[in-house]
């Protein structure tokens, strides 16, 4: 048995999380939004996995309508938009979905003249409109600088804050059908940072996420690290396994979650393999639609064979798909691989080394992490 849970209820379309309910399950589309054929097929794929919520990315109009038409083609899906950077859309596609999710940290990035809260109120004014939920989406790689400037050095409680400040805007505009989920690639500080906001907000139902847990079997073990302590301890209302799968197999997400829930509730927590995390830890994101080139996947495989050799070094290397979140995500790796949609960036912590065909990188890589180990010898 799971522990109860003190969040509120809130409703998703049909769906109704939070409280007593069972934990949803989610997913998100991988494949690129205006791609109807493949978009359409990866929902559907999801739904049939079990998927509660599936959430697919918007980033401009052509996007929007690309959703518009996936919505018609799935008139029984559970959707959620991710607003991306580019929060204005929701106006377009709210009649469409049932939930939309928005990053603090990227409120900014548009109509630099107004205020977040006066965004906020644009989204949550929506949301009541169209009867939907909202997701405040916190990631630890895009922390609102305001957040950061008053947390030096405390990434951590820079996003828990940024999480709070949200929360407490929508309880001012009277919105309360909304989650808060607070990521990080880190297990350790996924488990921290949704701790200290349930104990400051156990009303609010919590989004459980390890971002870039990266590919299997470890994008699991990192996962199920995090999800076992949460759940344990009754936080979490929905949550979704982040891995780096080709778009056939992203339903292992599903079943993945759905296992993890199944063994927390029957008392089965699975052990860590010995040293896990202690050596060469190698993050990727799950890719979404802003995947630049299809060979992410394979490049982040290649990438894991690739420093074997390493294994027992402690460094960490972060494999991006896109130039939107890559850059800024790979800045606190060791060495960073972004990918664009002809080459591959590669990075020192936060310096360019440059940007490589896709075939001639991991060549660059592997004298940059050579040079890395010699000098830490
Ligand atoms: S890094 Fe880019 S491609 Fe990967 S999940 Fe994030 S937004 Fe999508």
């Amino acid at each position: 048995m799971l522990p109860p849970r003190k969040t509120r209820e809130i409703r998703i379309g049909p769906l109704k999380i939070g409280g007593s309910n069972r934990i949803a399950v989610q997913s998100m589309c991988a494949t690129r939004t205006q791609d109807l054929e493949a978009t359409t097929a990866q929902v559907r794929a999801l739904v049939a996995a079990g998927a509660d919520v599936v959430r697919i990315a918007i980033d401009n109009n052509a996007d929007a309508e690309a959703l518009i038409e996936i919505r018609r083609r799935c008139p029984d899906a559970v959707l959620s938009v991710d607003l991306q950077e580019n929060y204005r859309l929701a106006e377009r596609v709210a009649p469409f979905v049932n939930k939309m999710r928005y990053n603090p940290g990227h409120l900014h990035h548009h109509e630099r003249e107004k205020s977040v809260e006066e965004k906020v109120a644009f989204l949550a004014g929506i949301a009541t409109q169209h009867g939907l939920a909202l997701r405040v989406g916190v990631n630890c790689g895009s922390v609102a600088p305001a957040f950061l400037e008053a947390h030096p050095g405390d990434q951590l409680g820079a996003m828990v804050a940024s999480a709070i400040a949200h929360c407490e805007i929508l309880d001012r505009l009277g919105f309360r059908d909304y989650c808060v989920s607070l990521k990080d690639s880190d297990p350790q500080k996924v488990i921290e940072g949704n701790t200290r906001f349930a104990a400051l907000r156990p009303d609010v139902p919590i989004h459980l996420g390890v971002t870039e847990a990266g590919l299997p079997p470890d994008g699991i073990i990192k996962t199920r690290i995090a999800f076992e302590q949460l759940l344990a301890r009754g936080i979490g209302d929905t949550l979704r396994v982040s891995l780096t799968v080709p778009n056939p197999r992203k339903h292992e997400e599903i079943e993945v979650g759905r296992a993890i829930i199944e063994d927390v509730a029957a008392g089965r927590f699975r052990s860590v393999p010995p040293n896990f995390g202690k050596g060469l830890n190698i993050i990727s994101c799950p890719s979404c639609s802003r995947v630049e080139n299809e060979a992410f996947v394979e490049l982040a495989q290649q990438v894991k064979e690739l420093t074997r050799y390493a294994a027992e070094k402690k460094l960490t290397i972060a494999v991006m798909g896109c130039r939107v979140n890559g850059p800024g995500e790979t800045d606190d790796a060791d060495l960073g691989l972004w990918c664009g949609p002809k080459t591959v960036n590669l990075k020192r912590k936060d310096e360019s080394l440059g940007s490589f065909p896709y075939d001639q990188v991991l060549d660059h890589l592997k004298a940059e992490l050579d040079r890395l180990i010699a000098a830490q010898s």
